[in-house]
């Protein structure tokens, strides 16, 4: 992807207006969006073999021995889990909104997929963050096949995150490469970092929001994104 993407000048801006709150050195928070260093990553990718090797010390360091039988195959099956945890890193975002079509029917109203389900990582912990996103858009002409905004929604989730990037990523994206008249994304989720571990809040969950264009200027349409996610008028 070139530097003049639209997306990514859409995720670089997002980072500038919260690199106050970014802990992170910029190169690394450029890293972070897994969009503008994908050949970079690659070519510092370390082996299987690698990887396989740090598996072998946290299991160590856990206080296990890696070379009893029951934990022999477990670096292997560790790396494989890993490919399928992050293969967010291996999409390309903007290329899977790429295909739009023409509304017809003239149909502009909302469209919002609600309820899908949410996989990703904290960023911080590496543990899960598990929940529903929900997404909405109000189409200007042009509409993008349904299945694409879950996968849109994988896409940013099968990555290092934190839930406040991911939600803006997903916006943003859909944002600059569908050009609608407004974006609606709100995340729920639990994040285990929170529920196993440190403050052992089980039932603490986290919600976030992006919108843009008619939904941040209009109450009432936003009013009618957040009632529709919250009633159970579909989903059921
Ligand atoms: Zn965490």
């Amino acid at each position: 992807m070139s530097q003049d993407s639209p997306v990514l000048d859409a995720v670089d801006g997002h980072y500038e207006e919260t690199m106050d709150l970014n802990p992170y050195g910029e190169e690394e928070t450029l890293d972070r969006t897994g969009m503008s260093c994908a050949h970079r990553a690659e070519s510092q990718r370390p082996s299987r073999s690698e990887a396989e090797a740090a598996v072998r010390t946290l299991i160590r360091w856990a206080g296990d021995n890696p070379e009893r039988e029951g934990l022999l195959e477990t670096p292997a099956r560790v790396a494989r889990a890993y490919e399928d945890f992050f293969r967010g890193y291996t999409e390309d975002p903007a290329a899977i909104l790429a295909k739009t079509f023409e509304e017809v029917e003239g149909y502009d109203e909302m469209v919002l997929l609600k309820n899908m389900r949410l996989e990703s990582y904290c960023e911080h912990h590496m543990v899960p963050i598990i929940g529903m996103a929900h997404v909405a858009y109000l189409p200007d002409r042009r509409v993008v096949g349904i299945s694409k905004l879950a996968r849109l929604v994988d896409c940013f989730g099968k990555r290092l995150q934190t839930q406040e990037t991911m939600t803006s990523q997903i916006a943003e994206t859909l944002e600059k490469v569908l050009k609608p008249r407004g974006v609606a994304v709100l995340v729920d989720a639990k994040h285990q970092c929170m529920t196993t571990r440190g403050v052992h809040k089980t039932e603490c969950g986290t919600i976030t929001t992006r919108v843009t264009g008619e939904f941040k200027e209009n109450i009432l349409m936003r009013q009618e994104f957040m009632t529709l996610v919250t009633s159970s008028v579909i989903g059921v």
